[in-house]
């Protein structure tokens, strides 16, 4: 693990400590030289469903959850992976007692839970969530406005000749490191929709072509994602008959993600896991634009206010999120209000493709930004060492990305900052208690031969690190 673990769980800095003060400042110099650093929130958060200046709120989560349900018998009709499933994308809660034992996390810290976005039918990662419901939401849109729909008809008539011939002279397009613009190019070709995706340098090779064999248009771009995105938006807003799906301003995006927490919440109360002051559940998130983790961290407030605690995870070299949130942060401001990784001379560089996002989504800092517990990075070796425990202990395939939020029970325990904030929660106590979700939000339509690479670069940077130890 990248922080030196100390031997026994710090069980007692009360504030005034060192440890406390610390959480005052953050060690920008630490984040600028690649090293894993934790920035906790110290300012309290707004109570109960507090607005928001985006305006959104749970009434907006409600009718994501209803727009899934109403496509829910299209989409089992759609994908014949979904016909088990009657139509639900969702994905398991995994109760993960080995992986939790390889990380070195003792029980008195609480249980180690995965949720298995991995998974995810479709689109093999979160995007599913965010990019399907926009998609969706778009389609339902036009059907009504053209009278092939009525509100509480029967969605299945949008997979008739009436509804294709309609989305055939509509294109959606987006701009995407990878997954995004598989989530969105898979359900719009599925639905006849014309599809574009514009896509950044880092994209990977298989889900260009893997796109293309569906028939949808890829364009590359030399340059990172903020570009691919820019340029995706320029030739949208030329074209009335393209809907362009902004990762960094999209509410549809946000929704979709924040629909998954209703559904988290029920699988919490099966596996017996209550969430309430005595119980406190802790969330950790990978986190490349915000949008996914946000609006799950928002999904989650709506429902369980104070007792959950939402923690983001970086690359160490795509820290936009972080940057975003110490911007706000007394001492900071002159990091701007929408600061880059490049600002602070970081290169955007990581195998964490999902993640690699110079600058944040400022619609996900508006909205999530005030529930947030805090912001952590990692470095690309230890998410390659994650990626090979996982398999290895639980049998999961996850991708680089998806590995990020192991470290966040451990960030949490043994920096100053994640120390500071279990002191001011009033938390220690309930510690025993706790519920820990790392979210992993990717990985499984990775090919075959690019998985093993990454088992292998993780065994290596796995024994490298025994070697020295
Ligand atoms: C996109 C993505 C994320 C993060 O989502 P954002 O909305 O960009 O923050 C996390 N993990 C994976 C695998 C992703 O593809």
């Amino acid at each position: 693990m990248p922080q030196p673990t100390t031997a026994t769980v710090p069980g007692t800095a009360p504030a005034g400590t060192p440890a406390a003060q610390q959480a005052g400042t953050f060690d920008l110099p630490a984040l600028q030289r690649g090293e894993p650093v934790l920035w906790a929130a110290t300012a309290p958060r707004p109570a109960g469903q507090a607005q928001n200046g985006a305006g959104i709120s749970q009434l907006d989560v409600e009718a994501a959850v209803a727009r899934w349900r109403r496509f829910a018998p299209l989409l089992a009709g759609l994908f014949p992976e979904l016909q088990a499933r009657e139509g639900v994308i969702e994905s398991e809660l995994l109760p993960v007692p080995a992986l939790q034992q390889a990380l070195e996390l003792s029980p008195d810290f609480g249980t180690l839970f995965v949720k298995a976005d991995h998974g995810l039918p479709v689109a093999g990662s979160v995007k599913a969530r965010g990019g399907i419901h926009e998609v969706l939401e778009h389609a339902e849109a036009l059907a009504l406005r053209h009278g092939l729909l009525t509100p509480d008809g029967d969605y299945r008539v949008l997979a008739g000749p009436a509804a294709r011939a309609l989305f055939a002279c509509h294109q959606v397009a987006v701009g995407s490191t990878g997954n995004l613009g598989l989530a969105i190019g898979v359900m719009a070709s599925a639905l006849g929709f014309k599809a574009v995706v514009h896509m950044s340098a880092d994209a990977k090779d298989w889900k260009k072509a893997r796109l293309r064999a569906r028939g949808v248009d890829v364009v590359e771009h030399a340059g990172d994602y903020a570009q691919a995105v820019a340029a995706g938006r320029r030739e949208a807003q030329a074209d009335a008959t393209c809907h362009f799906v902004d990762d960094e301003r999209s509410r549809s995006l946000f929704l979709g993600y924040a629909a998954a927490a209703p559904h988290l919440a029920r699988q919490l109360a099966a596996l017996g896991r209550p969430v309430d002051a005595q119980h406190p559940l802790f969330v950790y998130l990978p986190c490349g634009v915000g949008g996914a983790p946000g609006g799950v961290a928002f999904g989650l407030a709506q429902l369980f206010g104070p007792h959950v605690h939402c923690f983001f995870a970086e690359p160490t070299a795509s820290p936009c999120f972080l940057l975003q949130m110490l911007a706000t942060t007394p001492g900071f401001e002159f990091l701007g209000s929408n600061p880059s990784v490049y600002d602070v001379g970081l290169d955007n560089r990581t195998e964490a493709d999902g993640l690699a996002v110079p600058s944040a989504s400022e619609l996900a800092a508006a909205v999530a930004g005030p529930l947030l517990g805090g912001v952590y990075t990692v470095q690309d070796d230890t998410l390659f060492k994650l990626l090979h425990a996982a398999a290895r202990t639980e049998g999961l395939r996850i991708e680089p990305s998806a590995a990020a939020g192991f470290t966040g029970p451990a960030m949490l325990r043994d920096t100053p900052a994640g120390q500071a904030y279990i002191e001011r929660h009033g938390l220690r106590p309930h510690m025993a208690a706790a519920t820990h979700i790392a979210w992993t939000t990717g990985g499984l339509f990775v090919p075959e031969d690019e998985y093993a690479r990454f088992l292998a670069r993780g065994q290596e940077a796995a024994a490298a690190s025994d070697a020295a130890a």
